[in-house]
């Protein structure tokens, strides 16, 4: 089985993410928290996202609203899609600013970035996260589990998960899921693969276009 990373997008969410963190904590695993901006301005949520970095998780910027994806916005809407949510997290961003685009239902593609967004991205020495794994808990909220662990046990590179730590109820089944996997002797680590990094502090890793737009006139 390949070493697996996890990731919990679109919270903070005070219905969800303390049961998410107590699993982790309880299981002993470090993710990565990507947080949707305009959801720290509630004072919960940003005092959830503060927990998680203070109980060693990394928490990443998934853009200010997750609405349709970069590369179909307006230079000025991407960069301040990120830029907002930058300013949000304050402190929240650990040395390596992460950044996670929306990808609409988990697609990757072309449309998870424009160029203005990347330029942005570069200038700032922006990480970015991307994913292998989607085992859409956000549609299937009692069947991803078994998806999930379909997609583990066949795939051959490290895996990097992405789960949502929204109130749909799906995470009620992660300490169950996550134990099945401590059980079959799965590796976690907090360090995402290298294929799902395009950007790494500001630097093309060598396939970043495949992930941009270009800019409309
Ligand atoms: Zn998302």
């Amino acid at each position: 089985m390949p070493p697996i990373c996890l990731s919990f997008d679109n919270g903070p969410e005070p219905g969800t993410t303390p049961g998410v963190l107590e699993v982790l904590a309880r299981r002993g695993l470090a993710a990565t928290f990507f947080v949707v901006g305009q959801q720290l301005r509630a004072p919960a949520a940003f005092a959830l996202a503060e927990r998680a970095k203070a109980e060693g998780h990394r928490i990443g910027n998934h853009t200010l609203t997750h609405g349709a994806p970069l590369g179909r916005r307006s230079a000025a809407e991407a960069v301040a899609e990120i830029a907002e949510t930058d300013a949000l997290m304050g402190a929240l961003h650990g040395p390596e600013r992460l950044f996670r685009p929306n990808g609409g239902g988990g697609l990757l593609g072309p449309h998870l970035l424009n160029a203005a967004a990347l330029r942005h991205l570069v200038a700032h020495r922006h990480t970015v996260v991307l994913w292998n794994a989607v085992p859409g808990d956000f549609r299937d909220p009692d069947g991803w589990p078994d998806t999930a662990r379909a997609m583990i046990d066949a795939a051959e590179e490290p895996v990097l998960l992405v789960l949502h730590d929204r109130p749909n109820g799906a995470m009620r089944h992660l300490d169950r899921f996550l134990g099945g996997l401590i059980d079959a002797g799965a590796i976690f680590t907090q360090e995402p693969p290298d294929a799902c990094v395009p950007l790494r502090r500001g630097v093309d890793q060598g396939d970043v276009a495949r992930y941009v737009t270009e800019d409309s006139p």
